[in-house]
């Protein structure tokens, strides 16, 4: 199988999935983490009908989005201050958003460009030390002060579930959706309707996620290696 049929492949198996717990497969954004692949590996995706594309790289990012501007990119790594512009400048999403500063200077770059940044703020839920993301007790804090800015909306949390242990994943995204409930509730109304998005979940253990209310998977290796 190639990327073609891979992604063909995986699209099925969301709608399988979501169909299995009960969820319309509407509701559910597959994004094609092309990190790995060059332009040719995204244009194989997108000619199987991929429209997110997820890059975890501000140079890689920059490259691509332009070539492919009917499709949304999504920034899913870690974030340095002085590649922001950049940044904003190709993501339709970001969601690794963990530091109050980097919201700030977002806030700045976007307004530059005279755009809206999207953003989901990560949550660091298992407390693992090697983890990016805010604690679950401080993301209220960080949600309520970043909708001051007007140039960022706050659509939602990500996380990264630890690799390879399924039953702890499992909890993880159970505990994410339960924090999203929370601070959704406590929200203004005005910036509880963007509040929706939860981007949870990779090639091993999106399934688990999608079944806890994930709205964004973010899946790489099983459509982009030939070995996985
Ligand atoms: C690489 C990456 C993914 C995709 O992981 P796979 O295991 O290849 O599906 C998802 N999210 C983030 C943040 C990543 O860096």
């Amino acid at each position: 199988m190639g990327i073609e049929q891979r992604y063909a492949q995986a699209k099925i198996e969301v709608a399988k999935v979501c169909a299995d717990c009960g969820r319309d497969p509407s509701e559910v954004r597959l994004i094609a983490v092309s990190k790995t692949v060059g332009v040719e590996g995204v244009a194989e995706a997108f000619q199987a009908g991929a429209r997110d594309f997820g890059e975890n790289r501000p140079d890689r990012i920059l490259e691509k989005a332009p070539q492919f501007p009917d499709a949304r990119w999504h920034f899913i790594g870690n974030i340095q201050s002085r590649r922001i512009p950049d940044i904003v400048k190709n993501a339709d999403l970001i969601h690794s958003l963990s530091h109050m500063h980097h919201g700030e200077k977002i806030n700045q770059a976007a307004a530059a460009l005279g755009k809206i940044q999207d953003v989901l703020i990560e949550v660091n839920v298992t407390g693992e030390a090697s983890k990016s993301g805010v604690r679950p007790d401080e993301a209220f804090d960080v949600v309520s002060r970043l909708s001051a800015f007007p140039h960022v909306r706050v659509c939602g949390l990500m996380t990264m579930a630890p690799a390879g242990d399924l039953a702890t994943a499992d909890t993880a995204f159970a505990d994410l959706a339960e924090l999203a409930r929370s601070i959704h509730a406590s929200l203004d109304p005005k910036d509880a309707v963007h509040f929706t998005e939860l981007s949870m979940g990779m090639s091993d253990d999106w399934r688990l996620a999608v079944a806890r209310g994930a709205t964004m998977v973010r899946i790489g290796r099983a459509i982009f290696s030939d070995s996985y």
